[in-house]
Formats: C-alpha cells, structure tokens, sequence
C-alpha cells in the first residue's frame, strides 16, 4: 500500500506546472507550483503547517491549546484544518470584505468564525490587532490556553519555506532555475524562496509582483512605501514591511494593474484549462515581465497559490468585472449573461 498518514503529509510536494501560454509569448520556459492542489486548496497549507510545527517543536501548543490567527482568508483555512487533524481547536478573525467563497470555505473548518470590518493596519481594529488581543485576553483567563500564530510576523513562516517551498523548486527544475517572481502578503513564500535558492544560486533573479494599491513595489525600487491605485486581488499587497519581508533578497519589483492580471487568469482558463485566483494572475504577469527583462531561453517560476472557484462571483462574474472596468471575454458573457449566482455587486 502506498498510504499518508494525515493532512499534514499532504501538504507540499505539489507539481511544477507549464504555463504554455505564458512560456510561448516569452521564449522562456514559466513554470507555475500548483499550490491550489494542497488539501485546504492553497499555498498557506504550507504556512499554517508550518508555523504549527515550529510551535510544537518549542513546546508552545499542547493538546487543547487553541489556535488563534488574523488572515485574509486562506492561512485560516489551511490553519484550521492542520489543526483539527492534531487535536487543536481554532478561532480565526477575518476582514468581511474577503470573497464569500473563501469565508464559507473557512466557516466549513468548523473553527469559531470571527468577522471584522476592513481596517487600515494602523487602527487598533485592523484584524491583525484583534486576533492579537484576542490571544492575549484568552491567556489572561487560563494562561497557555491560546496561542498566536502571527503569520505576518514570525518568521518560522519564511524559514518554512525556504526548507520546502525553494528546496522543491531546486529539485524539480534539476537547478536550472533562472529567475523567481511571486506577490507578497505575510512575505513569507517570497522572502523563504529568495532565501532557499540563493543558498544554491547566488545569481538567481528574484521579483517581487506587487497589486496595484499595494507599497512594497515601491519600497523595492525605491526605498519607500507608496501606494497608488487599487486591485481586486485578495491575500496580497502591504502598506508595511513586516518581519517575514524585512531583508527579504529582492532584486526587483513590478506593480501590476488588474487589467493585466485579470484577462490572463480568463485566458488560462479557456486555453489551459486551469482555473485559478487573483494573486495567481499577478504572479504569472510579473512572470512575463522577468521572462521579458531576462530574456528568451531562461526559466522563471512562480506560484499558482489558490483556484479561481474561490473568487467566482467575482473574477469570472461579467457584471462584476464590468462594474470594476474590467474586460469581460465573450464565453463568459455567453455562460453567465446576467453575472455568477447572487453575484455581490452594489
Ligand atoms: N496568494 C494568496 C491566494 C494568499 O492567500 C496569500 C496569503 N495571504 C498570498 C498569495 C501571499 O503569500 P505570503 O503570505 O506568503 O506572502
């Protein structure tokens, strides 16, 4: 028999992925992880697995701790359900402007749900802070009881990554990696990769591929964190440079607007047959931008972090796409004339 003990052994090891469309256009080989296959359908099955590891190893969960986290969505989800599987409860704090597939995907954990309303990071009501008094007013009462997992700022996120994350890169292009370009939320995925292939390759090029109203392009380029324009694109982009980004080995940074991301997820989609999420589209145009600036005949990776499913009444809804400028191709105006089910637009 050839058998995994549990959820936590199926989180990684995902497949290195063509994109031929992407690879046809630039004369490079782009090759996307396909992170969407994790068992809580995203890259942050690999955050939460392992921050929980990290926390095990020093002694600061037990059996009946409960976990506590500030995510946009998707660390929660992969958090909860590593959790459950090791005998860990969750309550998860979350901003109730994520996509409802993603918030509905999170309440089917079973962890204790716990919305609030969109916050700049400097209002002590942004969800970060209110996971973080939340942890600390449960450990007042029963002292142990609750445990952070803060994927923003502990760094175990990004050494995660680079043990695993880069090492399968490594090995799956046999080193013949060129260049590495995904966006950033914690950091942690491109922060541990830039680390882990560096190791082996000092002259590998790094990118980052920030959303547009997102200020780490900036600050990569230049210095400073300035933000201009907005993105649909959820989990990605930052006003601060937290710990997992600090000193993160970028060489270069793109800012990439909705009108370039969004027609390449609906391409791939009709072309390719792989239905993927907002932050995926980012990280494939920065893709064709490194393939463009390192030129034909390189190999540049990136990653597929979550599916589209989770963002349909948005991504591939015409009349949401239309009320954000959004081009609408003809074959989904043709499977959706009037807009995905109940689609949540004012
Ligand atoms: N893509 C998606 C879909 C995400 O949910 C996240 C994390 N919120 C990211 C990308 C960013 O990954 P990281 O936190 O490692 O920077």
């Amino acid at each position: 028999m050839h058998v995994r003990a549990d959820f936590a052994a199926i989180v990684g090891h995902t497949p290195l992925l063509r994109l031929r469309r992407a690879s046809a256009a630039t004369g490079c080989e782009i090759l996307g992880k396909a992170e969407w296959m994790n068992p809580g359908g995203s890259i942050k099955d690999r955050t939460a697995l392992g921050l929980l590891l990290d926390a095990e190893r020093k002694g600061l969960v037990q059996p009946g701790t409960t976990l506590v986290e500030g995510t946009a969505g998707n660390t929660g989800i992969g958090l909860a359900l590593v959790g459950a599987s090791r005998g860990y409860s969750s309550i998860i704090v979350a901003p109730n402007s994520q996509s409802a597939e993603k918030l509905d995907a999170l309440r089917l954990t079973g962890a204790e749900v716990r919305l609030v309303p969109p916050a700049k990071f400097a209002d002590p009501n942004h969800y970060v802070h209110v996971s973080e008094r939340l942890v600390a007013a449960l450990n007042a009462k029963a002292p142990g009881s609750a445990w952070f997992a803060n994927q923003f700022d502990n760094t175990a996120n990004r050494d995660y990554h680079a043990a695993t994350t880069a090492v399968e890169i490594w090995e799956q292009t046999d080193g013949a990696v060129d260049g590495f370009v995904c966006s950033a939320g914690t950091g942690g995925t491109l922060a541990g990769v830039a680390d882990g292939l560096k190791a082996r390759k000092p002259d590998v090029r790094i990118a980052l591929s920030d959303p547009a109203g997102s200020a780490l392009a900036n600050f990569v380029n230049h210095g400073e964190l300035k933000a201009e324009g907005n993105s649909i694109s959820e989990g990605i982009g930052s006003s601060r440079v937290t710990a997992n980004f600090k000193d993160a080995k970028i060489d270069t940074a793109y800012s990439i607007p909705d009108t370039e991301s969004v027609p390449l997820l609906h391409a791939l989609l009709l072309e390719e047959g792989l239905c993927l999420g907002g932050s995926s589209g980012v990280n494939i145009a920065g893709a064709i931008r490194l393939a463009h600036e390192l030129g034909p005949g390189h190999v540049v990776v990136t990653i597929l972090a979550d599916a589209g499913t989770r963002y349909a009444k948005k991504l591939f809804n015409p009349l949401f796409l239309r009320s954000q400028g959004l081009p609408v191709p003809a074959w989904l105006e043709r499977a959706f004339p009037a807009g995905v089910s109940a689609p949540p637009v004012a």
